[in-house]
């Protein structure tokens, strides 16, 4: 039987993490990489999970595609800069909040959006494509144009593409910039995943039903919005509306990776046949359970 391909296109950065005696450990993290990582955890051996990205050509890029390898996550699309090489954050704490800085300017995931053909080859025969705010944010415009174009080349030809607008205000030029470039994704995208106060301060949403109204006239099929703590507002061309309150979270540890989590348990759930309520419920339980553990990947819930 050939096998079902889920891939995540982005960036996956160098992550320092503060660890004790003022030491740093280094690992890998990104919102899609994040979602794919979850992905590969959900799904069956019936699937193939890869990852597409631009990396360099050095060792420390070559450490995140053997990271990456070890974790069942297929490489065989991240394409190679002689020029350049990752991003990487560093998370600090301070009285226990943390906060985080970036070196991500001159990634080399910043030019995965100038070969058309490599994105064809990377969408071929997916059967999910899931991409993000964050992933259009770090193009340029022109970047942005070609990855839509070919989102919606491989939408075409029956790929299902996910969307989760993740939106950070500082990656894009400005307001207008990211709003026009969360339509365009919105546009060649069946599932939409937004946070309702992302939205808020992005549109001016009076409620979640503005944000399903704005991604459905956009074009999408299905549109999850979630709320934190508070109700999942969820729309499909199929079933419409419906809405889910997630199961309360005694203890809230560290919520890096919650929409991430989310956007994996909802497309796994989806793709294996979950009705949307059901789907939520599954999403919403794996990303409660994430926040109750510290890191973006929560390895211990798959032990
Ligand atoms: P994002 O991380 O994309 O901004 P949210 O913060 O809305 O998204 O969280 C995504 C999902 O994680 C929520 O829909 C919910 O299921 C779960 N979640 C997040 N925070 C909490 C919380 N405090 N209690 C229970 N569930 C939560």
């Amino acid at each position: 039987m050939s096998k079902h391909r889920f891939v995540a296109i982005g960036e996956c950065m160098v992550e320092m993490a503060p660890a004790e005696g003022g030491l740093y450990a280094m690992g890998y993290a990104g919102d899609t990489f994040n979602c794919a990582w979850y992905a590969r955890r959900l799904l069956g051996p019936d699937w193939t999970v890869a990852y597409a990205t631009r990396a360099g050509r050095d060792s420390v890029s070559d450490g995140m595609v053997e990271f990456m390898a070890a974790e069942g996550i297929d490489t065989g699309h991240i394409a190679r800069d002689p020029d350049r090489t990752l991003g990487l954050y560093l998370i600090q704490l301070t009285e226990g909040e943390r906060s985080f800085a970036y070196w991500r300017g001159q990634s080399a995931a910043r030019r995965l959006g100038e070969d058309s053909a490599w994105l064809d080859q990377v969408l071929d025969e997916a059967r999910v494509a899931h991409v993000s705010g964050i992933t259009l944010a770090i193009l340029d415009p022109a970047g942005r144009d070609t990855l839509c174009a070919a989102l919606g080349r491989a939408q075409a030809r029956g790929t299902h593409v996910s969307f989760d607008t993740n939106l950070r205000p500082r990656l894009w030029e400005d307001a207008e910039a990211m709003r026009a470039g969360l339509l365009m994704g919105a546009s060649v995208a069946d599932t939409v995943l937004p946070s309702f106060d992302e939205e808020v301060a992005a549109w001016g949403d009076a409620s979640p039903a503005d944000t399903v109204a704005r991604y459905r006239d956009a074009g999408a099929g299905t549109v999850v919005v979630k709320n934190g703590a508070g109700l999942v507002t969820a729309w499909t061309d199929v079933d419409g509306l419906v809405e889910v309150a997630p199961a309360p979270v005694a203890r809230v540890i560290d919520t890096t990776a919650a929409g991430d989590s989310f956007a994996a348990g909802f497309l796994a759930a989806r793709l294996t046949g979950a009705e949307p309520g059901a789907a939520i419920t599954r999403a919403a339980t794996l990303a409660g359970r994430v926040i109750g553990e510290r890191g973006a990947l929560a390895r211990g819930l798959f032990d």
